[in-house]
């Protein structure tokens, strides 16, 4: 009896050890108390070491499923049939920014921007009554209250009865499609603008030539002839530098870029040189100073360029007329990560309210100009594409000063 009472215990004892070690979630263990002589004890063992397979087969197959949800790069999460939120993978931590013990019980609606409410709630609602997969766009939201785009599908779930549980809900972050589709429609949007405004720019001059061609054709006057003459030059003269600077544009825009070492005071001299005949630049006082850590610089030449003509050539297009002390400053100095370029005037400014608008194509701010209203629009695209900024200070009647920075090491 002692000694059976002895056995039974270390026995016990074996048995708490394996459940233990089951607990623990050692499945390989087997349960091995039976020495064959006890027909009932044996029916336990192998009861228990079924229980121990099937509890083996179902912890597999939830982390197995675990991995799979975790696997999936898309949002995946499981309604049960009040929309209560059951499950969530590793992305809606990642993206929504709540941890599955967050949402644990909390309505879907937690998740969802307030506009889309409706759209998702029907949904829903379809999926449960058509018995079927639906899909639709809308917005999450997450805990820092930022939207996320998404496309998302409903799918119906069951129990092994056959009656619906809940709704699985994978969806999709479309955050970079939709910001493509903006910038697509963004595009198009300005194409269509230039496309709008480069026609009626064009018309312009070309309906005054006609005109005056229909008023020279009647005038017998030679005087009046030559006015006329003078008329339709100043006219072609315009339809000229406005094809030139859509020419200059489709060059910048589809070109193809070619870095070099460019030096400031070769660029800067060849410019001043190339507009030393133009109207107004015998009258001004250029005062050019590039710092010695500033001397030149990895960049496109043509680019530059383009961006140190038009800025000096309106320096001095919108001079003050009747000073005799107009002058042009052009500062180069280097910067921590690029180089900062000056250019300064004291010429007629723009007023404040029109300051935003001088880089827009087309756009002159003074009814005096009789340029094409592209010069700005052509100077940020360049600096645009070099990865630069471009900005300007400016006091109406006292001049103007554009800040160029530019990327690259400065030498
Ligand atoms: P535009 O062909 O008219 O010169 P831009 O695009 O080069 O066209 O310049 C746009 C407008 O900005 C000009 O019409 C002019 O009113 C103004 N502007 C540009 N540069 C200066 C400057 N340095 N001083 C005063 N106004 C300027």
């Amino acid at each position: 009896m002692k000694t059976s009472l002895s056995k039974d215990h270390s026995q016990l004892q074996y048995v708490q050890d394996f459940l233990t070690k089951i607990a623990e979630g050692d499945y390989n263990a087997k349960l091995l108390v039976n020495d064959g002589k006890d027909e009932k004890l044996a029916e336990v063992q192998a009861g228990i070491n079924m229980l121990v397979e099937k509890l083996k087969a179902t912890t597999i197959s939830r982390v197995s499923l675990d991995s799979i949800y975790n696997g999936i790069s898309d949002i995946l999460i499981v309604l049960n049939d009040k929309v209560e939120i059951q499950k969530t993978n590793q992305v809606v931590e990642t993206l929504l920014l709540y941890t599955e013990s967050e949402l644990l019980n909390q309505s879907i609606g937690k998740l969802i921007q307030k506009t889309d409410f409706d759209l998702v709630r029907d949904t829903i609602r379809n999926t449960y009554f058509e018995k079927k997969l639906h899909e639709t766009a809308f917005h999450f939201i997450t805990k820092e209250n930022k939207l996320i785009p998404v496309s998302c599908s409903f799918s119906p779930l069951y129990d092994p009865h056959g009656k619906s549980t809940g709704i699985l809900l994978i969806a999709k972050n479309i955050s970079t499609l939709v910001n493509a589709k903006q910038q697509l429609q963004d595009k198009s949007d300005e194409l269509n603008l230039f496309v709008y405004k480069a026609s009626h720019d064009l018309k312009s001059p070309v309906s005054s030539i006609k005109g005056i061609m229909a008023l020279l054709d009647e005038s017998k006057d030679l005087n009046e002839m030559k006015m006329y003459y003078k008329m339709v030059a100043d006219s072609t003269l315009r339809l000229d530098s406005i094809i030139s600077d859509l020419l200059i544009l489709g060059r910048i825009t589809y070109g193809d870029l070619e870095y070099e070492q460019v030096d400031f005071k070769q660029v800067i001299d060849s410019i001043l040189k190339s507009i030393e005949f133009v109207d107004g630049f015998k009258d001004i006082n250029f005062n050019v100073v590039i710092d010695d850590n500033a001397q030149s610089i990895r960049s496109e030449k043509g680019l530059l360029n383009t961006i140190l003509f038009n800025l000096i050539d309106n320096a001095i297009k919108y001079r003050q007329n009747k000073s005799e002390h107009s002058y042009i400053n052009i500062h180069v100095s280097s910067l921590d990560d690029g180089i900062l370029i000056k250019i300064e005037d004291n010429g007629i400014g723009i007023a404040d309210l029109q300051q935003a608008n001088v880089f827009k194509m087309f756009y002159r701010a003074t009814s005096t100009s009789k340029g094409s209203g592209l010069g700005l629009y052509i100077v940020k695209t360049s600096v645009l594409k070099l990865g630069g900024t471009i900005a300007l200070e400016s006091t109406f009647g006292k001049g103007t000063t554009f800040l160029l920075k530019l990327p690259g090491h400065a030498n």
